[in-house]
This record gives structure tokens, C-alpha cells and sequence, in this order.
């Protein structure tokens, strides 16, 4: 049991500290803000409980008292808690606040610091805060008035330093604190910079004057998160901008998936600048409990000459049955295997299993095909997987007469209680499972005007059966439909 403030960073996936991955990889409960970016959010297990206090009740924030009331009501469950907040915890986001009532109750607790936003949006705007021909010192201020009263900031102490000033939350005080400034004395031609977004995919940078500033960030209507740099130091920024425009720099796409676990495809689209919007991945649940339907096939283990998966959670699932049941993997020597795609194969490669057929096109279909010319009369086949699995490999078997047991091992749980539709430029599917289950998620919602991106024919037709718009990728690849959004963003 124990309360761990984990400062999730400005957004960006790796700039979170290896602790903090750490905790949230261990936490069974999570209470997250706004300002904590999706990369990190998706790190969060499955098996984790996540409140969002940002927007938790009918969209409003959850008052403060209530936040600490959380943690330590969590905490009393005997729970590891986790309580994400962006940036840096203690820089402006009321860690200190948190800590109160768990140290008041003898809770142990644990404080992870984050990279703040002023610093990092400072650097990924290619602006060396502190540098020492500009600035031997950064000042870092709220721009924020609490219940509109004017700040009270006193702007004449911070232009009489002289330091580098950042001002967070300060995206609609703009005006004031550049007046503030320059009615302090600041010349209205010092540099001034804004970044919003910063170490996004979706990071805008403007840069001008104290003068100019607010009219820039008006025009380019710049919102909240943003930081406000003012001094010499933003001149240096158009000549260390480091930051490369990536192919699919200021994109969003929604990536669904019917399996847990990392997603290659948005790592892939990750690194080719786009922002991705991971929808959050049903659960596993093993059926594999007493009296299950696979402990009746191990019985007569010896009546089958295939084994055959389609998918790399099924041979997990399998496996995990066997060891926990002390089975010997040997009692299964006389079984060829059969699996369909590359993962599988190289789950089952980990446990020293080499598949006796795989086909090159990685469906059902295929795998269908593929069995009906290589299975001999009277041999039959044992099927481990999803109790969704598709109905193609079944029919197709029973069309050419094969004896088979189709074994459901795994069900997948939904939990789709906080779902929400980004605003995306389009959505991408890896497989037709994919698209049911974001169909099933956004229930209610309106999901027709969504481009799908969709990796083979039956994906885009179910895709297409849910009213959306549908591309095709040439070929079944991650590679291929890559290729496909980007013709159709780019
Ligand atoms: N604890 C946070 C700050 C919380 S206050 C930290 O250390 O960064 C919220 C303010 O932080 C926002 O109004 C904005 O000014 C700033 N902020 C947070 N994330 C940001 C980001 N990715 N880019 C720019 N500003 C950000």
C-alpha cells in the first residue's frame, strides 16, 4: 500500500523517468489529469483502475478535497496508487496539496519528480533558457488568476532581474502579462516565444516580441497547454530549432486494437511525427478453469494430429493452461502445428515450438486453404483461440470435410466506460476484430465520418458494414498500410 505522485512529463513518452514508468507498470489504480499526455496513459496496465479527475464527473474537474479523499481512501484498500500529473508534480500542480491528508493519516507515500514543461518546452523549442551571454536566470510564474482577479504579479521585480521568464497556464493572460511587462519597463522588442503543445507530435512553436506575441498567438489561435518564454534567449531559437518535420508532422489518427499489449503500428506512426491516438485494448480473460472446454480436449489429447492457433494471445493462453496444470509440453510431440501470422509464429518460436504450416497471407482464409490440402483423412484438428474468432476458418473447414474441436481458451473483456471520439485525421485497423471492437467501444457515437485505414479486404468490409469511409492498403503489411495513410494525408 502506498501513494505514489509520479510526474507523468510534458507529454512526450520518453521523457517520463524510468521510476515513473516503473510505478504506473505497477499500479492498480491510477487517478490521472489533464496535461498528462496519451503516450503515457497508454502505458497504464490493463489490469488498472483509471480515474480521470480532470473530467471525472459530468466533465467538470473533481474539486480538489475530493482528489485527496481519493488517494486515500485507495491507499486504505491496501492499494498501490498512482496519482499521474503532468510535467512535474510539484511545479504548479498541487502535489504538495495531495500529500497533506495521506501524511496526516500515516500513509506512506512516495514523490517521482517529472520533467516540468517549462524546461522541456524551452528545449523543444530550441531556446537555451540560461544562456550565458542572455540570462543568468529563469523565473517560472503562473499566468493564472484565481476566480479573474487581476495577478498579483509583480512584473517589476521579474524585468529587473533580467532572468529568462516562462509563464505557465497563461494562454488567455497573454495580453496582460505582455502589458505587464512592458509597463514594468521591458523593452517591447524583447524576443518572446510561445510553445503549445510542447514535446508533442502536435507541438507549435511562435516566436516574436513582448509587443507582438499576443497578437501571433491570437492569430494563430494558440490554446492551452502553452508555455510563455520572455527573453533575450527566444532569439536563439529559429537558429537551434533541432526539431525535424516528420512526414506526418501535426496528423492524428485513432489506432484500435482488439488485442493488449504495445502496438507496432503506433510506435511506427509515432516516429513519423504523427499524434496517435491509442483507444484503450480489451482485457484477456482465460477460460481455462475447471470443467473449461479445453481441460475436456486434454483428456483425449491423443485423438488429435493438429494443433492449430490464430492468434499470439491463444499460444500464451495455452501455454500458461499447461504449466499451471504441470503438463508436459512433450505430451503434446504427436500434434503438428498450424498458426497464422508472424507473431504467433514467433510466440511459439520462444517456446521452442517450430509451426508445421503457417500461411503467407496471415488469415483465417488462408490458414483454411492451406489445412485442407495438408490434413489426411482421419486426422483431426484441436483449435485454441478467442471466443470471438472468426467464423471463415470453421466454415471453411467443415466445407472440406475436416474433423476439427474449436476451443474457445480466451474471452476478451471491454471496458469502455470512459471512451471517448478524438478529433482525428483518420483511423487505422490492423485486423477486422480491431474494427468491431472500436465499433463496440464508440457505441452511440458517431463513427461514420471516420476515414478507415484498413490493412486487408475483410478489415475495410467490416470497417465499411460500421458506415465508414474505407482505403485499403496494397498489402497485408504494417509497412504497406504506413504507406496508405500517408498517401491519404500527406
Ligand atoms: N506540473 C506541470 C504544470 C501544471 S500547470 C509541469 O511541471 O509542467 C499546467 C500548465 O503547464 C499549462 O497551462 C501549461 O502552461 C503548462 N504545460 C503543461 N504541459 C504542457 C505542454 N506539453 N506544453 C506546453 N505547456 C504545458
Amino acid at each position: 500500500m502506498k501513494v505514489t505522485l509520479v510526474g507523468a512529463g510534458p507529454g512526450d513518452r520518453g521523457l517520463l523517468t524510468l521510476r515513473g514508468a516503473d510505478r504506473i507498470r505497477n499500479a492498480d489504480v491510477v487517478l490521472t489529469d489533464r496535461f498528462v499526455g496519451d503516450e503515457i496513459l497508454a502505458m497504464i496496465p490493463d489490469s488498472a483502475e483509471i480515474i480521470d479527475v480532470g473530467k471525472y464527473v459530468g466533465n467538470h474537474p473533481v474539486p480538489q478535497d475530493e482528489i485527496n479523499r481519493m488517494l486515500l481512501e485507495k491507499a486504505k484498500q491496501g492499494l498501490n496508487v498512482v496519482r499521474l500529473k503532468g510535467g512535474d508534480p510539484f511545479v504548479f500542480g498541487r502535489g504538495g496539496e495531495e500529500l497533506e491528508l495521506l501524511a496526516e493519516n500515516g500513509i506512506p507515500f512516495e514523490v517521482v519528480p517529472g520533467v516540468t514543461s517549462a524546461i522541456a518546452g524551452a528545449a523543444f523549442a530550441g531556446i537555451p533558457i540560461t544562456h550565458r551571454d542572455y540570462a543568468s536566470s529563469f523565473h517560472v510564474i503562473t499566468g493564472h488568476a484565481k476566480n479573474n482577479e487581476p495577478t498579483d504579479i509583480d512584473y517589476g521585480a521579474l524585468v529587473d532581474a533580467g532572468g529568462t521568464l516562462v509563464f505557465m497556464m497563461g494562454v488567455s493572460a497573454l495580453g496582460d502579462i505582455c502589458a505587464g511587462c512592458i509597463n514594468a519597463g521591458m523593452d517591447e522588442n524583447m524576443p518572446a516565444a510561445i510553445v503549445e503543445n510542447a514535446t508533442m507530435n502536435s507541438q507549435r512553436k511562435f516566436v516574436g516580441t513582448v509587443g507582438t506575441l499576443p497578437g501571433i498567438a491570437d492569430k494563430n489561435a494558440v490554446v492551452s497547454p502553452a508555455v510563455i518564454i520572455i527573453g533575450k534567449v527566444c532569439e536563439l531559437s529559429a537558429k537551434y530549432d533541432w526539431i525535424v518535420q516528420k512526414p506526418l508532422q501535426g496528423k492524428s489518427i485513432i489506432v484500435a486494437r482488439a488485442r493488449p499489449g504495445a502496438s507496432k503500428l503506433s510506435a511506427a506512426l509515432r516516429t513519423l511525427g504523427c499524434q496517435v491516438h491509442q483507444m484503450p485494448s480489451p482485457s484477456i480473460v482465460p477460460l481455462t478453469a475447471s470443467g473449461s472446454h479445453i481441460e475436456n480436449v486434454m483428456e483425449k489429447i491423443d485423438s488429435y494430429s493438429w494443433l492449430v492457433f490464430t492468434s499470439a494471445v491463444g499460444v500464451r493462453i495455452f501455454y500458461s493452461y499447461l504449466m499451471e496444470r504441470k503438463i508436459d509440453i512433450r505430451k503434446l510431440h504427436h500434434l503438428k502445428i498450424a498458426c497464422v501470422g508472424s507473431e504467433t509464429q514467433s510466440v511459439l518460436g520462444r517456446r521452442g515450438l517450430v509451426a508445421d504450416y503457417c500461411p503467407d497471407v496471415f488469415n483465417g482464409e488462408a490458414l483454411a486453404q492451406g489445412l485442407s490440402k495438408l490434413v489426411e483423412d482421419g486426422e483431426k484438428i484441436l483449435i485454441a483461440r478467442a471466443k470471438d474468432g472468426a467464423e471463415d476458418l470453421t466454415r471453411m473447414l467443415t466445407d472440406s470435410g475436416i474433423d476439427f474441436d474449436d476451443v474457445r481458451i480466451y474471452d476478451k473483456k471491454i471496458d469502455v466506460k470512459q471512451l471517448e471520439l478524438p478529433d482525428a485525421d483518420c483511423a487505422a485497423f490492423t485486423s477486422s476484430s480491431a474494427v468491431e471492437w472500436f465499433a463496440e467501444a464508440a457505441a452511440g457515437m458517431d463513427i461514420s465520418r471516420i476515414k478507415a485505414v484498413c490493412i486487408g479486404k475483410k478489415t475495410a468490409a467490416t470497417a465499411n458494414s460500421h458506415g465508414m469511409e474505407t482505403y485499403i492498403s496494397q498489402e497485408a503489411t504494417i509497412d504497406s498500410l504506413i504507406e496508405k495513410i500517408k498517401a491519404l494525408l500527406q
